[in-house]
């Protein structure tokens, strides 16, 4: 079996598993996406969402952070991991979104990546959840996993990895490939003690080994 047939499959088959797959971050708008994207680098998508319940309420919007002073900022989410360093970040991406932007998240990779704090992963999800543009795949530690165990591609570099299942998935379904390998890598395909024996995709995976 191809690669190409293989995506297929697998997207088959973990959407029985997972009708509901999309990001677990809560957000209104773009910009409260970019926020917890920014917030959620190694740092758990239920821990961002406690900190920007009470976060969204006080700022919300590019203008609320420009005028926060960046002790605010930090004081609001100080239970998330570096996060005197992400306060500095969405708060210069803020300023930036209303001097460059007239205060709207822009739609478009290349100028998503120049804001402070957003790499490429973070600008897929942006696209793709807030915005439904389908420009890359957004791989996280668990696509990057699953993607290596599932042999569907040999690279390290989650770029790399990001062009490599690009080839083989349909592009109408690119945003949906990373969120169902995230949920599974969640709860099946963990980095340790993987659960083969719940897997559905145990026939297909060459790392099935107990
Ligand atoms: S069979 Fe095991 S290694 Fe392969 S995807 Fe399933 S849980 Fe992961």
């Amino acid at each position: 079996m191809d690669n190409r047939e293989k995506i297929k499959i697998i997207i088959q088959k973990l959407e029985k598993l997972y009708p509901e797959a999309k990001t677990a971050l809560k957000f209104q708008t773009p910009f409260q996406l970019l926020v917890a994207t920014i917030l959620s680098a190694q740092t758990t998508d239920d821990r961002v969402n406690k900190v920007t319940e009470t976060l969204f309420k006080r700022m919300s919007t590019p203008q609320d952070f420009v005028k926060a002073s960046i002790e605010d900022i930090m004081h609001e989410i100080k239970s998330v991991n570096f996060y005197k360093n992400k306060a500095k970040n969405i708060k210069k991406t803020a300023e930036m979104i209303v001097k460059n932007y007239n205060g709207n998240v822009p739609n478009k990779m290349e100028e998503l990546v120049k804001l402070p704090g957003v790499a490429r992963k973070t600008a897929n999800i942006l696209l793709s959840e807030a915005y439904g543009i389908n420009e890359g795949i957004a791989v996280d530690t668990h696509v990057k996993r699953l993607a290596q165990r599932l042999a569907l591609s040999k690279n390290n570099d989650p770029e790399k990895i990001e062009k490599d299942l690009m080839e083989i998935t349909p592009k109408e379904r690119w945003r949906d490939l990373s969120n169902l390998l995230i949920l599974h890598g969640r709860r099946i395909c963990q980095a340790r003690n993987p659960k083969h024996n719940e897997c559905v995709l145990f026939d297909i995976c060459p790392s099935n080994q107990y």
